[in-house]
């Protein structure tokens, strides 16, 4: 072995805040898989490194298995993620930078191996553009090409390399919203270089719709990393990316125009995705006017988003009394919809049901298609956190059924768990580090 931290640079929260580094990651080596994969296994939690700074490079059990448990939910439910292999509780007590009445606290603390082809993130490219190491720079990016981008030859596979980061971020994107998912800390030290989900601090997966929505505390009141600026935020990260590597390229013309492919892909991806989840045969221009409204509905209606595709999969295609539909959807709502936004959901229904009619595939087709498309079981914030509290006292029954659980998003097998946030548990409460 010969362990290694990684020293990158960032962004954070749109500033620029130089070098930064793996403070609590220590990268073991790398495994062949033997097919034409190899796999670099990461500790997480085991230490100091060289860019430690201040903290002391380790990880409380709370964080360690929301990264655990999150990183192998976001691979069973198709979204591409670093994963992670095995958790352990270190029998340390470790400080937390929480004090309470002078007196710090004390959490115990654990270790995550974590697992992807590869950990680079865009920081890595813009630490060596900021240093100017040009030579460096060239030497990163044509090796980081020549491992895990082979496909990609000839002179301007710089060019279509950055290209190709942009499709794999839109793609990303598209998944995070497509399950609800908010990363919570965006800065270009978390974006991989592969289109991975990397570093799970203070995410959440949405209870009910709201784009304003993030987990992360220290993102109040700006709400730079809220639901719905995930896209805006990952075109302008690949902005970064780009005027890093950009010194490598005879011209910025063509660099920008590969950026700016960021919105076309992004959105037919996301028109497509949400097509998927209603159950469209496909969408049609004149389905514009359905998505803008259902994201209008969810917005203004904010029912829990998961539960309320579960319910339309199941919603009668042909059109029942006001009651009735009401009385379909009201597991899903945390506040019933009255007056004007009763007229809302209930028109938004009545649109989709005659759409639905007009579908060039059956009814199955149609149901397997949402299906696909909408996780049923999803790791709800509340869930982990009483999973958590669990195993600090030792028992790990949840822990263990959540861990069944996210193998399975999209069965009905987990039912049990499909309900909405309880009262007693706030959306609003994030989890960090
Ligand atoms: P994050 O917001 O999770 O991307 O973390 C920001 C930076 O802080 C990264 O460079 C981490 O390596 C570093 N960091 C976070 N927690 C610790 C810790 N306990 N010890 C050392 N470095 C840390
Ligand atoms: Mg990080
Ligand atoms: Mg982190």
């Amino acid at each position: 072995m010969q362990p290694y931290a990684a020293c990158y640079a960032g962004h954070q929260f749109g500033h620029w805040a130089g070098q930064l580094g793996d403070g609590r990651a220590i990268t073991l080596g790398e495994w062949d898989s033997g097919n034409e994969q190899t796999w670099e296994l990461q500790l997480k939690g085991a230490g100091r490194t060289p860019y430690s700074r201040r903290a002391d490079g380790r990880a409380v059990l709370r964080s360690s298995v929301r990264e655990y448990l999150m990183s192998e939910a976001m691979h069973y439910l198709g979204v591409p993620t670093t994963r992670a292999l095995s958790l352990v509780a270190t029998g340390d007590q470790v400080m937390r930078d929480m004090f309470y009445n002078g007196n710090p606290e004390f959490e115990p603390g654990a270790i995550v191996m974590r697992v992807a082809p590869s950990f680079l993130r865009f920081g890595n490219f813009e630490l060596l553009a900021a240093r100017q190491e040009n030579e460096n720079l060239k030497n990163l990016t044509n090796w980081t090409i020549q491992q895990y981008f082979l496909h990609l030859q000839g002179e301007d596979k710089i060019l279509l390399w950055f290209k190709e980061i942009v499709a794999r971020t839109a793609s990303l994107m598209v998944e995070w919203q497509r399950v609800g998912f908010v990363h919570g800390v965006m800065n270009t030290d978390n974006m991989s270089i592969l289109g991975l989900t990397i570093d799970y601090g203070p995410y959440s997966f949405l209870d009910d719709y709201d784009p304003d929505f993030t987990p992360n505390t220290t993102d109040l009141p700006g709400r730079r990393y809220a639901f719905g600026q995930q896209p805006s935020i990952a075109y302008w990260n690949l902005g970064c990316l780009a005027s890093a590597i950009a010194p490598l390229l005879s011209g910025t013309e063509e660099i920008v125009a590969a950026l700016e492919t960021f919105e076309d892909i992004y959105s037919t991806k996301y028109q497509s995705m949400l097509g998927n989840k209603l159950g469209l045969d496909k969408v049609k221009p004149e389905d514009i006017d359905l998505l803008v409204a259902l994201e209008d509905m969810l917005t203004r209606i904010k029912p829990d988003m998961t539960i309320f595709y579960q319910l339309l999969i199941a919603l009668p295609i042909h059109p029942e009394p006001e009651e009735a539909v009401l009385n379909h959807f009201k597991d899903s709502f945390y506040r019933a919809p009255e007056g004007k936004e009763q007229e809302l959901f209930l028109n938004f229904i009545k649109t989709y049901q005659e759409r639905i009619q007009k579908n060039s595939i059956g009814p199955e087709e149609r149901i397997t298609r949402m299906q696909k498309a909408n996780p049923r079981f999803i790791l709800r914030n509340y869930l982990l956190h009483q999973a958590i509290e669990e195993l600090e006292r030792g028992e790990s029954t949840l822990f263990g059924k959540l861990q069944e659980a996210i193998k399975e998003p999209y069965s009905g097998k987990w039912d049990a768990f499909m309900v909405k946030r309880p009262n007693w548990a706030s959306q609003k409460a994030g989890c960090s580090m």
